[in-house]
């Protein structure tokens, strides 16, 4: 009696991961080939077609294009019930030569030291490309946060921060909220580093809430980033924002805000979608009322306000102006690009063009804004957080957005004179930009030995 009990358990298991596998085949775009292919190995490709460029020497490339610091460990969780459940979590630390590691913490089941690295990578250089003076990390910790309680989740907060307190402080390593984690989170872990150190120092995290040193502004500057990103090259392109149609993959922090900012700027959201499913309305989506939905079911499911889509994906392939993926890696593939009609894509995901389909973009005469640059906000007002924690004075909200406005049209202007002067797309441009102040740093450190 009682084995039958444990194998039903196991079936109803394996059913449901049978379910949530394909409920993720229906959403990925492209071949799972493509998906499973490294997020690093598209990093790595992205750096040498910008290094070649620049005509940099092994030497060079020695210097700056591995990660320099791997670090995995198990974090032990008591979960409610007692039971104690081991997660993977790791920390990757890229390139610290024009300062502190940067870089946020993951909580996602997709989670591999991979995907970490990758991350890790592209924050460096996304530091780098909007001249701010920090290097490069990232965390990740495997788990489906869906799956614990309040109380679980700040237990693994906690053991992450235990776990990896020698590799942070505010002069070696700052990290920050990414998917799944935010202020809360980051609260629980600057508190657990703040016992351990007996000393209040909050710039050793950043995304916190205003309470605990946070900054005004930071909770949508990755979006008001991208925003200012995608005005600029609407200007270039010669497109009137007001009336312009926008469609957004992802509808968290990043999407949902900037879902915000365009609407603002006066274009008509006709797509959103999240993890569970895609909403259309051709008419224009009311951006507030989506946002007031999630507040309230924590998904856009049961959304009434816009038409559910059959196929979710198929969001990326609307005939908008602007398209927004702002969910995860991988979503533009070599399968989709060539059904990918709009004229500006503004990656508000950290890589979610893989460089096949980047190729084909460029062919397309599709005006990419990349990742390093387009979501670039969120690090840089990060940083302006880390500024104020240091020097113990908070500035305003309106001061803050000016300084990030300011950043991103400087970083957008470098990066569109570089593609125009080598003839280059704009992800190149950023690279080469970026790589070069690394490299410049990495020189004039020299090599201690
Ligand atoms: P989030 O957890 O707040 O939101 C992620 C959203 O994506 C959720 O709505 C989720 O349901 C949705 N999603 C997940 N998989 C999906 C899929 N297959 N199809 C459609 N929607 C899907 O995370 P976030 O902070 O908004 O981050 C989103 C992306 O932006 C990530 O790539 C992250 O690394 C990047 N990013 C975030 C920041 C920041 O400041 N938050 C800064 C730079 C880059």
């Amino acid at each position: 009696m009682a084995r039958k009990t444990i194998r039903n358990g196991r079936d109803a298991q394996r059913r449901l991961q049978e379910r949530k596998a394909a409920a993720r085949r229906r959403l990925i775009a492209g071949s799972l080939e493509e998906w499973h292919a490294s997020a690093f190995e598209h990093a790595l490709d992205q750096f040498d077609a910008a290094a070649r460029r620049l005509k940099l020497t092994d030497n060079q490339i020695a210097m700056i294009k591995l990660p320099r610091r791997i670090t995995e460990v198990l974090l032990p969780v008591r979960m409610d019930n007692g039971d104690i459940r081991n997660f993977r979590a790791f920390r990757v630390q890229h390139n610290t030569v024009r300062g502190p590691a940067k870089g946020g913490i993951r909580f996602h089941q997709d989670v591999t030291v991979d995907e970490i690295k990758a991350l890790a990578f592209w924050m460096t250089y996304k530091c780098a490309v909007v001249g701010i003076p920090m290097g490069g990390a990232k965390g990740g910790v495997v788990v489906d946060p869906r799956t614990l309680s309040p109380g679980e989740r700040e237990r693994l907060s906690r053991r992450y921060m235990a776990e990896m307190i020698d590799l942070f402080g505010p002069d070696i390593d700052v990290p920050g909220p990414d998917v799944n984690t935010g202020p809360q989170v980051m609260g629980w872990m600057l508190d657990t580093y703040v016992m351990h150190k007996r000393g209040f120092l909050p710039a050793v995290i950043t995304g916190k809430p205003l309470e605990l040193g946070g900054s005004a502004g930071r909770a949508n500057a990755t979006s008001r980033g991208l925003a200012v990103c995608v005005q600029k090259a609407a200007a270039r392109l010669g497109l009137n924002l007001k009336g312009a149609t926008a469609a957004i993959q992802g509808f968290g922090n990043v999407g949902s805000n900037a879902a915000k900012f365009l609407a603002q700027s006066g274009a008509k959201i006709v797509a959103i979608s999240d993890v569970e499913g895609a909403y259309r309305d051709d008419a224009g989506i009311d951006v507030e009322a989506a946002v007031a939905h999630v507040v309230r079911h924590g998904t856009l499911t049961g959304f009434k306000g816009a038409a559910p889509m059959r196929h979710a994906a198929r969001l990326l392939e609307l005939p908008v102006d602007v398209l927004v993926p702002a969910a995860l890696e991988n979503q533009i593939t070599k399968e989709n690009a060539p059904r990918v009609r709009a004229r500006i894509v503004a990656e508000g995901a950290n890589g979610p063009t893989t460089p096949a389909a980047d190729e084909i973009l460029t062919r397309q005469g599709t005006f990419v804004i990349p990742d390093i640059l387009c979501n670039a906000g969120g690090v840089t007002v990060s940083y302006l957080e880390w500024v104020q924690n240091r020097i113990g004075y908070y500035w305003t909200e309106q001061r803050v957005n000016e300084d990030l406005q300011r950043i991103m049209e400087a970083a957008f202007d470098e990066v569109y004179a570089t593609m125009k002067k080598r003839r280059v797309g704009m992800r190149i441009a950023a690279f080469m930009v970026a790589i070069r102040r690394v490299m410049e740093a990495s020189e004039m450190r020299g090599l201690y030995a």
